[in-house]
C-alpha cells in the first residue's frame, strides 16, 4: 500500500539515525505494551494531528519506529484485546463480543497466550489497567477472591478494572480482589435488573453531573451513570479522577520491583474511553473539552513512564510498544461536547478515515502503532503491514519462545523492529461486532449486511444491502466503492473470505445493539 501523504505528514526525525539496528536479542528486553483505548490516528500529534499536543508519546514516535499501516483485530476493545493476548482472530470465538462487566473469563485457561509464553522466557508478567476480557469463572461474586485473570491468561500480577470505565462494577481488582472493600456492605452486580431504591439516570437524573446520550441509565457512580446495575462496595468504588493516577503508580512499581528482572508490562490506559474525566490538573488542558483533555492525561502517562524507566536506566533494554484497541468515537453516550468541540476546533480523531470505533471501514481498525526501544530500533516510518495479534509469533520468534501451533498470529520480525518499513501482511480478516471483512492486499472486501449504516455514536458501520469493495491505496478514505467497476476482484474476494470464515458464514444478520 503507498503511504497516504495526506494522512501522514512526514515527521520530522529528531534523533540521528545511527543506532545499529538490531535483528537479534542481545538479552531478554524488558516489554512494555502500552494500549489506549479508543484512541485514533487523528488523536495524537505524530501521526499528524494538529488539536492534541501529545509530547510523549510524539518522542516514542519519534526516536523509534512509527507504524502508518497497522491493525488492530476489530473495531471494538473485548475482541481487540482477545486477539492481542491470544494470537488469535477473535471471530473464531464466538463469544468474543463487547463483554459486560460482570462477564466470566473470556479466555479459556487451556489458551496459548502471549503472556503465558513471556511467562515461559522466564519473564515477570502485570496487567495494569483496562481490562475487558472477564473475570473468574461462572457468576462472579465480587465479595469473594476471583480467580485472578492472570492465573489463565498468564499474568503474575494484575491490578484492574474490570470491564471499561462506563461499566459496572467500578472497583479495583488487585489479584483477583475487589480493593477497599467494607465486608459489611457487599457489592452486587446486575446487568438487567436494578437493586430497589438504588439511585439511576432514570430514577434520580438529579444526582447526575455527567448526563447520558444513549446506552448508560444505569448505576450513578460519582455523579456519572454507567451501563449496569451495583449496589454496595461504596468504599471501594474508584474515583474517576484519581484512575490515571492510581494505575500509573501500579505501573510504576511494577516496573521498579523488577528492575533487576526480565518484565513484561500490559499498561492498559482507560483513556480516552467513556466517560472522559481526567484529572484536574488537565482540565482545559486541549481545548476539545473532557475527551481531549483525556488524550492531554495520557500522554502524560506515557511520559511519567517512560521517565520512570529513565532513571533506573532501562531506557536502553526496555522495548515499548504503543498503540489503541480500536479506532476513536467522539460520541459515545455521554454529553460531553466532544463532537462539538471537534466540529468548532477542526479536530478529526481518524485522519479522515472512513468509520471509526464499531465500523468495517478503515478507521475502525486502522491504530496508532510505535516501537521504541533505545539504541535498537532506529528512528523511522513503516509502511508495513502488522496486525497487534502478529505480536506473539513475532516475539516468539524473535525471544525464542513456544509459540503454539494454529495461530492466526504471524512473525514478522523485521517488520516489527524497523528492518523492514514495507511488506508484512497481506491479508486480514476485519471485524466489528462480528461483522467480517477481507483486507487483501490494497483491497477490502466487505460482505453485504442488513442493520443499520450508522450507529448512536455517529459511526458509519460500514453495512450496506450490497457487497462493497474499496482501494485503500487510491481510496485511503473509502469513497468510491468499487464493486460494480471490479466485478472480477469483488467474486474472487468473496470467495477467498468465505474459504477463510467458513461457506457456512451468513452475513445477513443484523448488527448488534450499541453498547
Ligand atoms: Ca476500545
Amino acid at each position: 500500500m503507498k503511504p497516504a501523504r495526506a494522512l501522514f505528514p512526514v515527521v520530522a526525525i529528531g534523533a540521528a539515525a545511527s543506532c545499529a539496528s538490531n535483528s537479534s536479542p542481545a538479552s531478554q528486553p524488558n516489554i512494555i505494551l502500552i494500549v489506549a483505548d479508543d484512541l485514533g490516528l487523528g488523536d495524537v500529534s505524530c501521526y499528524g494531528s494538529t488539536t492534541i499536543s501529545t509530547p510523549n508519546i510524539d518522542r516514542l514516535a519519534v526516536e523509534g519506529l512509527r507504524m502508518n499501516n497497522a491493525y488492530a483485530t476489530s473495531s471494538t476493545s473485548t475482541p481487540s484485546r482477545f486477539g492481542l493476548f491470544t494470537g488469535m482472530y477473535p471471530w473464531r470465538t464466538p463469544e468474543a463480543r463487547i463483554l459486560p462487566g460482570d462477564a466470566p473469563l473470556l479466555i479459556d485457561p487451556s489458551t496459548p497466550t502471549l503472556p503465558k509464553m513471556m511467562q515461559e522466557l522466564g519473564y515477570s508478567t502485570a496487567a495494569v489497567g483496562k481490562w475487558h476480557l472477564g473475570m473468574g469463572y461462572g457468576k462472579t461474586d465480587w465479595n469473594k477472591q476471583i480467580d485472578p485473570p492472570g492465573n489463565s491468561v498468564g499474568f503474575d500480577y494484575t491490578n484492574l478494572i474490570p470491564a471499561t470505565v462506563d461499566r459496572v462494577p467500578t472497583v479495583y481488582v488487585e489479584n483477583g480482589k475487589v480493593l477497599g472493600l467494607n465486608d459489611d456492605d457487599p457489592i452486587l452486580v446486575d446487568y438487567d435488573n436494578n437493586f430497589p431504591g438504588e439511585p439511576t439516570a432514570l430514577t434520580n437524573p438529579e444526582m447526575m453531573e455527567v448526563e447520558w446520550h444513549h446506552g448508560h441509565q444505569g448505576t450513578i457512580v460519582n455523579g456519572i451513570p454507567r451501563i449496569g446495575f451495583m449496589k454496595g462496595g461504596q468504599e471501594a468504588r474508584w474515583k474517576d479522577d484519581e484512575m490515571a493516577d492510581y494505575f500509573l503508580s501500579k505501573a510504576k512499581n511494577f516496573i521498579i520491583g523488577q528492575k533487576d528482572n526480565p518484565f513484561f508490562l500490559y499498561y492498559g490506559l482507560h483513556q480516552p474511553h467513556v466517560p472522559r474525566v481526567p484529572n484536574e490538573r488537565f482540565e482545559g488542558s486541549s481545548g476539545l473539552g473532557p475527551r481531549g483533555d483525556s488524550v492531554v492525561e495520557a500522554d502524560w502517562c506515557v511520559g511519567q513512564l517512560v521517565e520512570c524507566l529513565d532513571s533506573l536506566g532501562l531506557l536502553d533494554n526496555t522495548l515499548i510498544i504503543f498503540t489503541s484497541d480500536n479506532g476513536a468515537v467522539l460520541q459515545d453516550g455521554y454529553k460531553d461536547e466532544a463532537v462539538e468541540l471537534a466540529e468548532k476546533m477542526g479536530h478529526d480523531p481518524d485522519n479522515g478515515l472512513r468509520g471509526g470505533k464499531y465500523s468495517l471501514f478503515d478507521a475502525g481498525t486502522h491504530i496508532p502503532f510505535i516501537v521504541y526501544w533505545k539504541n535498537h530500533v532506529k528512528p523511522a516510518v513503516s509502511t508495513a503491514w502488522f496486525c497487534q495479534m502478529d505480536l506473539y509469533s513475532t516475539l516468539g520468534e524473535y525471544l525464542g519462545g513456544k509459540v503454539a501451533n494454529g495461530l492466526d498470529s504471524v512473525s514478522y520480525v523485521d517488520v516489527l523492529f524497523g528492518n523492514s518499513l514495507s511488506g508484512g501482511r497481506e491479508i486480514q480478516i476485519l471485524e466489528a461486532q462480528g461483522r467480517l471483512a477481507l483486507r487483501h492486499g490494497d483491497f477490502v472486501y466487505i460482505p453485504a449486511y442488513k442493520g443499520e449504516k450508522i450507529n448512536e455514536a455517529l459511526v458509519e458501520l460500514g453495512c450496506n444491502e450490497k457487497e462493497t469493495l474499496w482501494n485503500l491505496s487510491e481510496d485511503p478514505f473509502q469513497q468510491k466503492d468499487l464493486s460494480v467497476e471490479f466485478p472480477d476482484v469483488l467474486k474472487n474476494m468473496r470467495e477467498e473470505f468465505l474459504g477463510i470464515v467458513g461457506s457456512s458464514y451468513n452475513p445477513g444478520f443484523e448488527a448488534e445493539p450499541l453498547q
